[in-house]
């Protein structure tokens, strides 16, 4: 049975026992595609009849780490190692990766905020659909697995992303806690309209995503980081065997930092054309008022710098990779520590 939602189509059996690698694939008509079918690797490995994790990357195209982690899944693991079934999706948005770009060359869709639900509305939100319809449906826990890209690199952190239900928040915290990142980054419901995440709760699968650095390369850290996180999701929820996982060199869970993403988070943003001077590391801790970038006119070697200085106590979670800015771009984040304290009250809030 043909799996389809819009114009895209896949002809892997999700169900039977066994370990098969396919493709999903779509049409776009314009002039390189129009005599073309645009594949995607899906490949399942069906163990048994527990529990249904779906492993993702590349939903943006110049995020690797992610895109590493599943193929690894699927040459590492055979059926007899898993009590339930993995759907792995390696490389999301293809034509996106083949275009060493963060959203899709055919129709500029970013296929992180395109979870709508629309058929025959672009390839991307197409892919959106296919996903939702044919693979979430089909899961119990799902992972979305992101790094920062060409224009940024993040923390090694997941991503906890608060909704109404006092339940999902409490499973998503667990998950982020089993994942073992350095940091986990807690955000508000508003936030994620029209993503991964937002769309897997909406239907009641277990979520989690994260950032594994980023820059368009791989970090070898954060790729085992990710890779070991990975794991102990796995046997946490009950799709892989432990002793499979231990073959595979995984160690228990590291504690993770939460910080804060939601109203207290700090970006520095420039006000003005310039190249950015780093005079902080990502990861550093910094104090309210302490120097974090300087930006430099282009032309006028007199101008004395602009130094952009921390509003808050926090972490450098995320930084610019690419130095010559204009008004309006990014230059750092910092996001605070939250106490346990603090943590609470957040969940709280996004419930009330
Ligand atoms: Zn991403």
């Amino acid at each position: 049975m043909s799996l389809r939602f819009g114009t895209v189509h896949s002809a892997l059996d999700l169900r039977a026992e066994g370990k098969r690698a396919d493709v999903f694939a779509f049409t776009h008509s314009d002039n390189r595609y129009g005599f073309s079918s645009i594949q995607s690797p899906l490949a399942v490995i069906c163990g048994g009849e527990g529990p249904t994790a779906l492993v993702c990357g590349g939903n943006h195209g110049d995020e690797y780490e992610g895109q590493i982690i599943v193929r690894r899944l699927f040459e590492m693991l055979e059926a007899s190692d898993l009590n339930g079934r993995l759907i792995l999706a390696p490389s999301l948005n293809m034509p996106a990766v083949q275009s060493v770009s963060r959203t899709s060359p055919l129709d500029g869709g970013n296929l992180n905020r395109s979870f709508t639900g629309l058929a025959f509305a672009g390839p991307t939100q197409d892919i959106a659909g296919f996903v939702t319809t044919h693979l979430i449906s089909e899961a119990d826990l799902a992972i979305d697995i992101h790094s920062g890209g060409k224009i940024s690199n993040y923390l090694d952190t997941a991503y906890f992303c608060l909704s109404g239900d006092p339940a999902q928040n409490a499973q998503t915290r667990e998950l982020s806690c089993v994942m073992g990142l350095p940091y986990t980054m807690v955000v508000p419901a508003s936030d994620t309209n029209g993503d991964f995440d937002s769309k897997a709760h909406a239907v009641g699968c277990a979520m989690i995503s994260c950032e594994l650095g980023g820059e368009a390369k791989v970090s070898l850290q954060s790729l085992e980081r990710g890779w070991h996180g990975v794991l102990r999701l796995l046997v946490h929820q009950g799709v892989l065997r432990a002793q499979a996982a231990e073959r595979l060199g995984m160690p228990p869970s590291p504690q993770t930092t939460f910080i804060d993403l939601g109203e207290n988070v700090q970006y520095v943003t420039a006000q003005s054309y310039g190249m950015m001077e780093p005079l902080v590391c990502l990861g550093d801790r910094v104090a309210k008022g302490q120097a974090l970038m300087q930006l430099r006119d282009l032309y006028k070697m007199d101008a004395t710098p602009q130094v952009l200085t921390s509003a808050c106590e926090g972490i450098v979670s995320i930084v610019r990779t690419t130095p010559i800015v204009t008004p309006g771009d990014h230059l750092c984040v910092i996001c605070p520590e939250l106490s346990s304290e603090g943590l609470e009250a957040q969940i709280a809030a996004a419930t009330t």
